[in-house]
């Protein structure tokens, strides 16, 4: 059941659902034979955009075909080579796995090689918008100049990527979203094809489920009929598939990577595998998930801007983001992206993912990352180490300057004050026998008797004290009788 979408994939204009619009403009192009030389098929994923541009194709190559008739006629080779995928007028490029500007050039080659008498050389280039800038402005240079009969139609899901020059040479077409009716008439006609009674509420679930996609609602439809395997399906039947959504897969995804369970990872894997139509999409949701994790982490108010999103999701993002560091978000991220690359070229479409998960769970990816943790932490380290340890130069030279002044101070010997005295002549103007004396009696100089010396030191000390005080006494008088008599002058 898990080839559901690709099974029922529309080989008429009859089994198309929804867009309507868009239908009957195409179909009114091919039977006027008013046909662009480029389209382009925008709107979000499983919408129809590449099965309406198959079926496009198909129909204007059908060799059956009567002009008057729309549908093409299935059985021509033509027709047969489109639905088996080995037509050499339909060449279906997918841009995200080939974005440079030889791939363009490759494909400008080809627009030159002229299709089978009568027939359209068809190019679909898939995602579009991955094109790099230079592959785009070759691109641009096949559509200012098209080859006779080579119909280009790029799909993608995001239009406001695609330059304006490439825009204005295309027939723009804008696919909506399917209407929860369009899936269930989608679904019902998939269930008579196989035969199976599905109740009106399962098909409505499928739908709400789903939220616009077909592609979405058909890979669920698929898991249902291969999980039940009978004939007659209700909602009591559905309650613990229907809560198993590709949703579901992405946040036991999240959580088990965040656990490192790589077994649980696994499982999810295989059974997204089994029973979700589309790998790809699955991936793409894992780096949507992770990136809001991410911008969740660092901005908690973006959630004001995701009013719209799930609440589950709302609730993983938000209980991730605290159990989850920074480097192992940005790791994950870069494995993911990688592996969106890498299953373009995978045999084995899994595998790239599969590794990715080991990579992301395993302890020598986290020797890495504790690594470059630890090299965080070792660079920040050391700026403090520098920093501290200038701080502790500046304060040891301080404390050198201030301990060679405690030296000085304290423990240095004072200098000598006869030697001072001596020096500077203090006492040269006095009689040399007064000299020595007085030099004896200041204890500048040795005098044999040092406890007499003391003795007469301080009272010399005293005298001279007292002189001091007297002397200061008559200065401060002298200097305020000086004062009084200026005074005592001005005043007269
Ligand atoms: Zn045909």
């Amino acid at each position: 059941m898990s080839t559901l979408y690709r099974k029922y994939r529309p080989k008429l204009w009859s089994e198309v659902f929804g867009q309507e619009q868009i239908k009957n403009t195409l179909k009114n192009e091919i039977l006027n034979n008013k046909l662009a030389h480029a389209y382009i098929f925008a709107g979000s994923r499983g919408i129809g955009k590449t099965t309406t541009a198959r079926l496009f194709a198909k129909t204007l190559n059908c060799t059956n075909r009567k002009p008057d008739n729309i549908e093409p006629c299935g059985l021509c080779d033509s027709c047969l080579a489109i639905d088996n995928g080995s037509s050499m007028e339909l060449i279906e490029i997918d841009a995200a796995s080939n974005t440079g500007v030889d791939d363009v050039r490759e494909l400008r080659k080809l627009t030159r090689i002229p299709p089978k008498p009568g027939a359209y050389k068809i190019f679909i280039i898939d995602e579009v918008h991955m094109l790099s800038k230079q592959a785009f402005n070759a691109l641009l240079k096949t559509l200012e100049e098209p080859p006779e009969r080579v119909i280009f139609i790029l799909a993608t899901t995001e239009i406001n990527k695609i330059l304006d020059t490439i825009l204005s040479r295309c027939q723009i077409f804008k696919f909506k979203k399917a209407t929860n009716n369009e899936i269930i008439s989608d679904l019902k006609f998939i269930c008579e094809k196989e035969g199976i009674s599905v109740s009106d509420n399962v098909l409505l679930s499928v739908a709400e489920k789903a939220t616009g996609g077909f592609r979405d609602a058909e890979s669920l439809l698929g898991q249902i009929l291969s999980s039940l395997n009978q004939k007659s399906i209700n909602e009591n039947d559905i309650i613990d598939i229907i809560n198993k959504t590709n949703q579901d897969y992405i946040i036991d995804f999240v959580t088990n990577i965040v656990k490192k369970d790589i077994k649980s990872c696994f499982n999810i894997i295989s059974d997204v595998i089994e029973n979700q139509s589309n790998f790809d999409d699955f991936i793409l949701d894992l780096i949507e998930i992770f990136r809001k994790i991410l911008i969740y982490k660092y901005n908690p108010d973006c959630l004001d801007n995701w009013k719209n999103l799930d609440e589950d999701i709302k609730n993983n993002v938000i209980n991730t983001s605290k159990d989850i560091e920074f480097l192992r978000l940005s790791l994950i991220l870069n494995k993911l992206i990688k592996v969106k690359l890498d299953i373009k070229n995978s045999d084995i479409i899994q595998l790239p993912l599969e590794i990715a998960v080991v990579e992301m769970c395993e302890d020598f990816v986290q020797v890495n990352v504790d690594n470059t943790v630890k090299k965080q932490q070792y660079n920040a380290v050391e700026k403090n180490v520098i920093s501290v340890s200038k701080k502790i130069e500046v304060e040891n030279k301080q404390k050198e300057d201030v301990s060679v002044l405690d030296i000085l101070n304290e423990d240095e010997p004072r200098p000598n004050l006869s030697d001072v005295v001596e020096k500077n002549g203090l006492l040269n103007h006095v009689e040399p026998s007064k000299r020595e004396q007085m030099m004896k009696r200041f204890g500048l100089i040795k005098d044999d008797n040092t406890n007499l010396n003391t003795q007469n030191k301080k009272e010399e000390e005293k005298v001279s004290e007292k002189q001091n005080i007297e002397t200061q006494q008559q200065e401060d008088v002298s200097v305020f009788d000086i004062l009084k008599d200026e005074f005592a002058e001005n005043l007269e």
